[in-house]
């Protein structure tokens, strides 16, 4: 039987943390030490091992685990027409990475994320998330040394990752996120990313979310209710109060991705503090306008302190469930 989707739902951002053997297989694939097929089985054991864990503590709607993905920006360039991989780029101090370059016309030559999507929720009776990367942060984080402009190189995206989504949605994704982690950076341009987002989401029945990473909120707080997404998520475990300020002063009109622990600590936060998290946001939102998750994706961090902060989120939304009940009668 289908679990239902209770009220405050978990879920997760994206990505979690790859396991050692599938660390360590990347590297020799990289190598050439390792086939692509003995890569791949690894991939789908991590897949398997991440799917069952979350099922396992009652996690509400999956996610993969991105346990195939290195950049989610270079995994989209890689499989699209159009685009050539640089050689290493220095960007986040000491992180050096593949810049992908757009050297013509951008086509989807064959789905890029169907197959995994298949085979993760080939797994489970719960929902997983069909996972993309948007047309803006994909634009904003390449060179462009084919399109007039950003706008059109933006746009251009946004036709092949409709199609992405589309194909998402047959193939039976209920949840499709497209991650917008570039969009806070430059608050001139969220007319841009909204209507790049309008290409994405056109004609789409399943629920459709957004992730955005933290930045300046208040730079693009209304505008980015406009965003045509059911659902913004939001990276701000660490600034709860005072975006909540924000919004009671210009109410959110959409669902919520609460993001109520912080991916880049080691810390672990108590089940108290998760659950004050998301009484305050209580505060603000409607029951059902909230799904709790955490910051962002969890792919920095070790197994284990990812596998906690999982849980303390499921057992503080279960807590602050059974809070509810009375209200809701
Ligand atoms: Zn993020």
């Amino acid at each position: 039987m289908t679990p239902s989707i209770p009220i405050l739902p978990t879920t997760s951002v994206g990505s979690f943390p790859k396991p050692d053997y599938l660390k360590r297989a990347r590297a020799q694939a990289s190598r050439g030490e390792i086939k692509e097929k003995k890569l791949r089985e690894l991939e789908e054991r991590a897949t398997r091992e991440w799917i069952h864990f979350q099922e396992e503590i009652g996690i509400d709607i999956l996610v993969d685990g991105e346990m195939y993905r290195g950049d989610m920006v270079t995994y989209f360039a890689e499989t699209l027409k159009g685009f050539e991989i640089s050689g290493l780029v220095r960007s986040y101090g000491n992180r050096y990475y593949r810049k992908p370059v757009v050297v013509d016309e951008i086509a989807r030559a064959k789905p890029i994320t169907v197959e995994w999507y298949q085979f993760a929720q080939g797994l489970t009776k719960r929902p997983v998330k069909g996972m993309l990367t948007g047309p803006y942060t994909i634009m904003d984080w390449s060179f462009n040394e084919h399109y007039k402009d950003r706008r059109a190189f933006t746009l251009a995206l946004a036709e092949a990752i409709h199609e992405e989504a589309a194909d998402l949605e047959k193939a039976g994704a209920r949840f499709i996120q497209i991650d917008e982690p570039a969009v806070s950076v430059r608050p001139e341009e969220l007319p841009l990313a909204v209507e790049a987002m309008g290409i994405v989401t056109r004609g789409l029945k399943a629920k459709t979310l957004t992730h955005i990473c933290y930045g300046d909120f208040e730079k693009i707080y209304p505008g980015m209710l406009a965003i045509p997404v059911d659902q913004i998520d939001l990276e701000i475990s660490n600034s709860t109060q005072d975006l909540l300020e924000i919004f009671r002063k210009s109410p959110f009109t959409k669902e919520i991705g609460l993001g109520v622990v912080d991916v880049h600590s080691h810390r672990l936060e108590t089940k108290d503090e998760v659950k004050g998290r998301i009484e305050k946001a209580l505060k603000v939102f409607r029951p059902e306008q909230i799904y709790v998750d955490p910051d962002c994706g969890l792919k920095t961090r070790e197994v284990e302190e990812a596998k906690a902060k999982l849980r303390v989120i499921v057992e503080a939304a279960k807590e602050v469930r059974k809070g509810l009940v009375p209200l809701a009668r």
